[in-house]
């Protein structure tokens, strides 16, 4: 059976692409040449922002003490959990050496870059847990400077929640600026900054698209924009759950692509009805988003059985991946392209995205098909090393020269030879 589209996408993730791209090189450009002054002009465009921007120490200290007992308590909670996986994923981060031959030992290493730029989403929602999720893992990796930006509010500055997760899980800089402007103070050094050796974490297309020009000068953690989710559900599902694990993503944002797909046609049936249901319950606020998201982005695919159901959902590479399913176990085989796994109806997207541990800065827009989402090992650059005896030198000098000679390479070829009539000069080579 061929795929059965139940519902499908008008817009995808790419729809605006080309538009957005132009946007956000015009917005890099000027604020390399025009610096701090024209970073605060987009500020005050976009976020009617003309206050401080690199936060004090009093600042600081100010926005902490408005954040209640409980949600230091919470904050605390997930940041807890963050660096416990953190940590775990750090000893998986090995350096070795190997005897390549005998006398020559080639070696790796793990070296965390000194200054990471964390930017934190602050536009439509204040997202708390980025600052945890970034910040926290640099902290790990050991980067020596931590810098945060985040938008601010307008006339009101960065959500004191932000500022106190940012402190509390060790940023040494937090910058009240966001989107590209936000971006490019970290890149280029602006308002005191180092200039960042990578940038990392989650926001809206005009964040992403700004991290996606600059690679390259700076590095990047992935991919990492609009927010989208997959839902793999068999008859054992329970259709409310999907139904609400669905809309809670689509409330990201008008443009977070949310996809269901199953081979239960009575299943699909029930959720695509209660999708617009739930919609219509959520607070006024978040209600637009979800039901562009849902009328523009959401599809619903009915397959023949679960071996198409995996295949469909790998050609998604979703950023969020819940299996709703009976043989759990298979499906975590099966399954190769997506940012972060939720398996089983015990756990969902949000548990991940606000407190349990795993990262949820992930790649979207198909770009799990190449990477995972943030990790220790996103800070550190892996580089290797090498040192040889003489006569460990010998054949490798030898293969050296001849390659060389047949690449047209004759200067490489030299650095060889004129190691092995030193080291060698009885002997004759060829
Ligand atoms: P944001 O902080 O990413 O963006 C807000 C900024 O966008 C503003 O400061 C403003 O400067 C800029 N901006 C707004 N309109 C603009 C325009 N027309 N031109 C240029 N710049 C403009 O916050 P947001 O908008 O709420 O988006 C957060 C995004 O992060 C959502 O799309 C969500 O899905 C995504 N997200 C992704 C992940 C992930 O891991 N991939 C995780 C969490 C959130």
């Amino acid at each position: 059976m061929a795929l059965e589209y139940l519902k499908k996408a008008t817009l995808t993730s790419t729809s605006d692409a080309g538009e957005t791209q132009a946007i956000v090189k015009g917005i890099l450009d000027d604020i390399e040449v025009g610096r701090e002054d024209k970073a605060m002009e987009y500020a005050a465009k976009f976020d009617r922002y003309d206050g401080n921007v690199l936060l004090t120490e009093e600042e600081i200290e100010a926005a902490c003490a408005k954040v209640s007992d409980r949600l230091k308590a919470d904050i605390q909670f997930s940041h807890d959990n963050v660096r416990r996986f953190a940590e775990a994923q750090l000893e998986t981060v090995a350096d070795f050496e190997t005897e390549i031959l005998p006398g020559f030992v080639a070696g790796q290493k793990a070296i965390p870059v000194d200054a990471a730029g964390c930017y934190v989403p602050g536009g439509r929602y204040s997202h708390i847990a980025s600052a945890i999720m970034t910040v926290t893992t640099a902290k790990v990796a050991g980067c020596k400077n931590i810098a945060v930006c985040s938008p601010p509010r307008p006339g009101v500055g960065i959500n004191p929640a932000i500022v106190y997760a940012a402190k509390l899980c060790g940023a040494d800089q937090i910058l009240a600026m966001g989107g590209v402007q936000g971006v490019a103070a970290m890149t280029f050094g602006l308002f005191g900054l180092p200039e960042a050796n990578i940038l990392v974490g989650p926001g809206n297309q005009f964040v992403a698209e700004a991290k996606r020009i600059l690679y390259g000068r700076v590095g990047i953690d992935m991919f990492a924009g609009p927010t989208d989710s997959l839902i793999l559900a068999d008859k054992s599902a329970d259709p409310e759950i999907a139904a609400v694990d669905l809309v809670g993503q689509a409330e990201h944002g008008y443009n977070s692509p949310v996809w269901l797909v199953t081979d239960d046609r009575a299943l699909a049936e029930t959720v695509m009805k209660r999708v617009p249901e739930l919609i219509e319950e959520l607070p006024e606020t978040n209600r637009d988003n979800a039901r562009a998201a849902w009328r523009d982005y959401a599809e619903v695919i009915l397959c023949a059985d679960r071996e198409e159901m995996a295949a469909t959902s790998d050609s998604y590479a979703p950023e969020h991946l819940t299996v709703q399913a009976e043989d759990l176990d298979w499906w975590l085989g099966r399954l190769a392209c997506y940012g972060s796994l939720f398996l089983g109806e015990e756990t969902t997207v949000a548990f991940g995205d606000k407190a349990a541990g795993t990262n949820h800065v992930l790649p979207t827009s198909g770009a799990a098909r190449y990477t995972g989402g943030l990790s220790v090992h996103k800070y550190m650059k892996i580089v290797t090393w090498q040192r040889a005896t003489r006569d460990g030198a010998r054949p490798i000098a030898e293969a050296t020269a001849r390659i060389s000679r047949l690449e047209g390479m004759e200067g490489h070829a030299r650095t060889a030879d004129i190691r092995l009539r030193k080291y060698f000069p009885d002997q004759s080579f060829e």
